[in-house]
């Protein structure tokens, strides 16, 4: 098959289609119809094999993993996703490789009625660029730079399972723990809905790609304030807990990434707010620390400052 005939049959027959969407696959630039007064919300993230996935990851897991990433920076903008690109990168065109890509790709693309719409395959090293775009009403989307002393610092779910998660896919083990944390890891679950739900009630949000730390500071340098956390009340999964003692999943709670949970600051008045609302689409919350006025970040345990590196993964 020519790449015209890999796309047809991979990605155009299949791919979710969008009433808004009036010009999908197959011409020079595809043509999409945004709601009126909205602003469109865009933004882009490579994967490279060996380096943001292990280099036996199956395809199924590759697909998913390059949509969910992707996914998860719209939810942490509080937009909702609608249309996507795919830029391919492969060796070769593997077709059984290509079916399970397209599938994990498509089927998350589905489950969030996202279409889509255009990309580019070529030749070369593997590497996956999905881009993607939704809509948020005009100047309500959150950014990082809104965090204000005195907000109360939030996050979804749980953290470092995504980095155990690695640990465990590397060394390749099998119990029920170490597969449970894997899969987050390999298909991380966009905080979507929780990230539209906060609409009106954070003042500042980012997804945990690089480290709750790491990221933390991003909203801390954008908003120009500190932050005190307190490390026990960092929400740690049963498997997390019962695959690492206390430490080191903390340690990995803290500075692992991946995990693609939602970390967002907002009035300690809406408290009682962002957990209604955050139960209402089954999303689970944890008040985690302190947004203050003195421009470090430190998480205490105890009362004792824990002494972790303050950066994430770092590419240069
Ligand atoms: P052009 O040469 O004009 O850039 P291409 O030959 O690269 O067009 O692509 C043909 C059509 O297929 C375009 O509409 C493009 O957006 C789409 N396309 C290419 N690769 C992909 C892909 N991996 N997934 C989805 N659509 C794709
Ligand atoms: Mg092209």
């Amino acid at each position: 098959m020519n790449e015209f005939e890999l796309i047809e049959r991979f990605f155009r027959r299949t791919a979710q289609a969008r009433p808004d969407v009036a010009l999908g696959i197959g011409d020079d630039a595809a043509l999409v119809t945004p709601d009126a007064g909205m602003q469109i919300a865009i933004s882009t993230d490579t994967l490279v094999n060996g380096v943001h996935f292990p280099a036996d990851f199956p395809a199924y897991d590759v697909g998913y993993r390059a949509l969910a990433v992707n996914l998860s920076d719209l939810a942490a903008m509080a937009a909702e996703p609608r249309w996507a690109l795919l830029a391919l990168t492969l060796p070769a065109a593997d077709e059984s490789w290509l079916q399970g890509f397209a599938t994990g790709f498509l089927e998350l693309a589905r489950e969030y009625q996202v279409a889509l719409i255009g990309g580019d395959m070529t030749q070369g090293p593997m590497s996956v660029t999905v881009t993607i775009l939704g809509q948020v009403p005009a100047g309500r989307a959150i950014k990082r730079s809104g965090a204000q002393p005195g907000d109360r610092i939030f996050v979804t779910g749980t953290l470092g399972d995504a980095y155990l998660g690695l640990k465990a896919h590397e060394a390749n083990q099998v119990s029920a723990e170490a597969i449970w944390l894997r899969g987050r890891f390999a298909r991380p679950r966009p905080r979507v809905q929780a990230g539209l739900a906060l609409r009106g009630l954070a003042n500042s949000m980012i997804d945990v790609s690089d480290g709750l730390l790491a990221d933390l500071q991003h909203i801390l340098d954008e908003s120009g304030v500190g932050a005190r956390l307190d490390a026990a009340r960092l929400p740690l999964s049963d498997a997390a807990r019962a695959y690492a003692d206390r430490d080191a999943a903390l340690a990995a709670a803290a500075t692992g990434g991946d995990d693609y949970e939602l970390l967002f600051t907002a009035g300690a008045d809406r408290d009682a707010d962002i957990r209604a609302r955050a139960a209402d689409v089954g999303c689970p919350v944890a008040a985690v620390g302190d947004i203050t006025e003195a421009r470090d970040l430190v998480v205490l345990d105890g009362g004792l400052p824990l002494p972790y590196p303050r950066l994430g993964y770092r590419h240069f």
